[in-house]
C-alpha cells in the first residue's frame, strides 16, 4: 500500500496546537514563514512517499543481518539514506555554525513525522545521530565539537547512543563499561553494550557512539556516570578516517518489528581497549545523555504518530474496498465496503483521531522546545523549558501508546486478512511495538510525570497548564458552531477530572505515600493525554470554524469524535488514580510472583 504524506493535517497541527503562525510574526522562527514550511513539507514528503516508502516491506522481509563479522543492511538501504542525505535532509535542524540549516525544533519533528511513517526502521537512525549532535552541540568541548560535529550534521556520520548493558536498562546507575584515563587525555573503554540500535552497519564511512562508562574510583549508582565519544574509526590527524577502534557488533538480534534497523550487541575494548574521548564533565554523563534523550525521547512520541498515520492511511484504503454484508433495505446478493458498518466507521474515525491527537500534542513540545531555545526573553525560555520538561514524557508515552493501538485497531479492521503478513497491517503491528518499550518504557515515563515533572516550580507548572486546558473549554463553550459548542461540557469535566487526579498525587507525594502515587503513574499520564489531546483538536476546530464561516468541517467532526467517544474515561480514569493505588499496593506479593 502506498504512503500519501498527510502535509495537510501536519500544517493543520503545527498551526494549531504548536501556534506557529504566533511564533512566526513574533520572529521567534527566524527566516521561516509559511512559503518556506509549504515547500520544506512538499519536498520532504515527495523524498518519503516515493524513495523511502518502497524500503519498508523489502526492509522487515530481508533483515538487517550479520555476515562475517560485517553488519549489512537490506538492499537500497545505503543509496536511499546517501540520496536523503545529500538532499540536505539530515542537515534541516542541525545547528549552522556546524553546516545544519538551523530550522526550528517544530519543523524538524513534522518532517520527522513524514521518514518514520514511510519507514520506521529507517526513519531510526537518523533520529539518533540528530540527538548525538544536540548532546555534543551542548556539552562536548571545542576540539571535539570541530572534528565531529560537521559530519555527523551533514550525515556523512552517524551517531548511536549506548546506554543499555545485560545487567543495566532501566536502572543505569548499575552499568559497569569502565574508562580509564591515558596520559594523552584520551580513555581507554572496555564493556558490553546491548540494544544499541545502528550500533554497526556501512551505510556511512564512520560511526559515533556516545557511550556511558564509568572512571575507576567513580562513585557507586547514577552519580559515577561519564559520557564519551567513541568512533568507529579513529582519524588520522588531517582528519581523515585511520584505523578501526577497538570496538565491534558481536551479534544482531533477532526482533518482532523494525527488522531492517541492525540492534546490535556492542563489544568495546576486547584488546588494548577502545579509544574515546570523555564529552562534557566527569560524573555528569547521565544528565548529559539526558539533553539527548529528552529530544530522542519526543522524536521517539513523533515515531508513534508516524506509525498511527502509516496504519490508519492502510485501513482507509482496506475497508474502502473490502466488501462484507448488508445495511438496511439492501438485497440480498449486494454487499458494502466495510467502512459502512457503524462499527468500522467508529475504528477509522478513532484511528484518525487518535493520531491527530498525539500528533497535536508532540508538536506542542516541539514548539516549547523552539521557545525554550529561540524566545528573545529569559523569562519565556525558562517558562517554555519548564513546560517542555512537563509535556516530554506525555508525548513519548502517549503517542507512542497511541501508535501500538491505532496499529492494532487497524489490523482489526482488516479482519484474517490483519492477521497475515502479506497485507502489511501486521507489519505496523509489530514495528509500533517497540515504542513503548525503548527510550525510557512508557512505565518509566509515567514515573518521571508523576515524580518528577508535577513538581516543577512547587507545582506551578502543572497548575499554569490545566489553566491553560480550561481556558480553552471557555472558549468553545462560547464557540458558535454548535456541535463544537457542544462538546465544552466533555472538555470541562475532563479538566476537573484531571485537576482531581493531579491533587491526590500532589497529597501523596508530600504525605511520603510515593507507592500511591506510582501505582496510579500510568492511568495519570493516560488521563493527561488524553484531556490534552482533547483541548488540541478543539482548538484546532475552533481555527477551522473561524476559517470556514462557522461550518462543522472535518476538524470540528474529528474533535467531536474524539470529545464523545474518549472523554467519558476521563473520570474513570481519574477514580482509578485516586482510588485504585491501594488495591495494587494490598494485593498479596504471591499473585504477582512466578
Ligand atoms: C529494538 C531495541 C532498540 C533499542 N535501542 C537502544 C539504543 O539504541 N541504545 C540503548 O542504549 N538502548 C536501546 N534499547 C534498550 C531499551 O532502551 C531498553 O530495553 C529499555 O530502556 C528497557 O530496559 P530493559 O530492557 O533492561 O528492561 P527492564 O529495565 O528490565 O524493565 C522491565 C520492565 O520493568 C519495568 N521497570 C524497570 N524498572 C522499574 C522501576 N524502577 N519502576 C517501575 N518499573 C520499572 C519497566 O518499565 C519494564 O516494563 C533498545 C531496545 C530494543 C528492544
Amino acid at each position: 500500500m502506498t504512503y500519501r504524506p498527510p502535509i495537510e493535517d501536519i500544517v493543520h497541527s503545527l498551526n494549531t496546537a504548536a501556534g506557529l503562525p504566533d511564533l512566526i510574526a513574533r520572529g521567534v522562527l527566524e527566516g521561516v514563514d509559511q512559503a518556506l514550511l509549504a515547500s520544506v513539507l512538499e519536498e520532504a514528503g515527495r523524498f518519503a512517499a516515493e524513495a523511502i516508502a518502497p524500503l519498508n516491506r523489502v526492509g522487515d522481509l530481508a533483515h538487517s543481518q550479520l555476515i562475517d563479522g560485517r553488519v549489512r543492511v537490506p538492499d537500497g538501504w545505503t543509496e536511499t539514506y546517501h540520496r536523503w542525505r545529500e538532499a540536505g535532509w539530515n542537515a534541516l535542524s542541525g545547528p549552522s555554525e556546524f553546516g545544519g540549516q538551523g530550522l526550528p525544533q517544530t519543523i524538524g519533528m513534522a518532517v520527522s513525522e513524514l521518514w518514520s511513517s514511510a519507514c520506521l526502521s529507517f526513519g531510526l537512525g537518523p533520529t539518533l545521530t540528530f540527538g548525538a549532535v544536540d548532546a555534543l552541540h551542548m556539552v562536548a568541548n571545542d576540539e571535539l565539537k570541530r572534528t565531529y560535529l560537521p559530519k555527523m550534521v551533514s550525515g556523512q556520520w552517524m551517531g548511536t547512543m549506548n546506554l543499555t548493558e545485560p545487567h543495566a536498562g532501566t536502572d543505569l546507575g548499575a552499568l559497569k563499561t569502565r574508562a580509564v584515563p591515558q596520559a594523552d587525555g584520551s580513555y581507554r573503554i572496555t564493556g558490553t553494550k546491548i540494544f544499541i540500535s545502528y550500533g554497526d552497519h556501512e551505510m556511512t564511512e564512520n560511526i559515533i557512539h556516545l557511550v556511558l562508562a564509568r572512571l575507576p574510583n567513580a562513585p557507586a549508582g547514577t552519580r559515577g556516570i561519564s559520557l564519551f565519544l567513541v568512533p568507529k574509526y579513529l582519524l588520522n590527524p588531517d582528519g581523515s578516517i585511520g584505523r578501526r577502534n577497538d570496538l565491534r557488533c558481536a551479534r544482531l538480534e533477532n526482533k518482532l518489528g523494525i527488522h531492517a534497523s541492525p540492534t546490535c550487541e556492542m563489544r568495546y575494548g576486547e584488546n588494548e581497549g577502545a579509544i574515546g574521548w570523555l564529552v562534557g564533565e566527569e560524573n555528569r554523563g547521565l544528565n548529559h545523555m539526558f539533553i539527548m534523550m529528552n529530544r530522542a525521547r519526543l522524536g521517539v512520541g513523533i515515531q508513534g504518530v508516524a506509525i498511527a498515520e502509516r496504519a490508519t492511511q492502510q485501513a482507509l484504503a482496506y475497508a474502502s474496498e473490502r466488501k462484507q454484508g448488508r445495511t438496511a433495505g439492501m438485497s440480498a446478493d449486494a454487499m458494502v465496503p466495510i467502512a459502512e458498518h457503524p462499527d468500522v466507521r467508529r475504528n477509522l474515525l478513532m484511528m484518525r483521531a487518535l493520531t491527530m491527537a498525539a500528533r497535536a500534542i508532540c508538536y506542542a513540545t516541539a514548539r516549547e522546545l523552539d521557545l525554550s531555545e529561540r524566545a528573545s526573553d529569559r523569562n519565556e525560555r525558562a517558562r517554555a523549558a519548564s513546560r517542555v520538561a512537563l509535556l516530554t514524557p506525555v508525548a513519548k508515552a502517549f503517542a507512542t501508546d497511541i501508535g501500538v493501538e491505532v496499529a492494532s485497531t487497524g489490523l482489526q479492521v482488516h479482519g484474517g486478512m490483519g492477521f497475515i503478513e502479506d497485507a502489511g497491517a501486521a507489519q505496523h503491528y509489530r514495528d509500533a511495538r517497540i515504542l513503548p518499550i525503548y527510550e525510557g518504557t512508557n512505565g518509566v515515563q509515567a514515573i518521571d510525570l508523576v515524580t518528577r515533572k508535577l513538581p516543577l516550580e512547587g507545582g506551578k507548572a502543572i497548575e499554569g497548564y490545566i489553566g491553560e486546558l480550561q481556558a480553552t473549554a471557555l472558549a468553545v463553550r462560547s464557540s458558535t458552531q454548535p456541535l463544537l459548542a457542544g462538546i465544552a461540557p466533555l472538555l470541562e469535566g475532563a479538566n476537573a477530572a484531571l485537576e482531581r487526579a493531579t491533587r491526590f498525587l500532589g497529597r501523596a507525594l508530600q504525605s511520603g505515600e510515593t507507592d500511591v502515587a506510582l501505582a496510579g503513574a500510568t492511568p495519570y499520564l493516560r488521563l493527561f493525554g488524553l484531556v490534552a489531546g482533547a483541548t488540541y483538536l478543539a482548538r484546532g476546530a475552533a481555527a477551522e470554524v473561524e476559517a470556514s464561516t462557522h461550518r462543522a468541517g472535518h476538524h470540528v467532526q474529528l474533535a467531536c469524535v474524539f470529545a464523545r467517544q474518549m472523554l467519558p474515561a476521563a473520570d474513570g480514569l481519574a477514580t482509578t488514580v485516586v482510588e485504585g493505588a491501594q488495591s495494587v499496593l494490598a494485593a498479596d506479593p504471591s499473585l504477582t510472583r512466578a
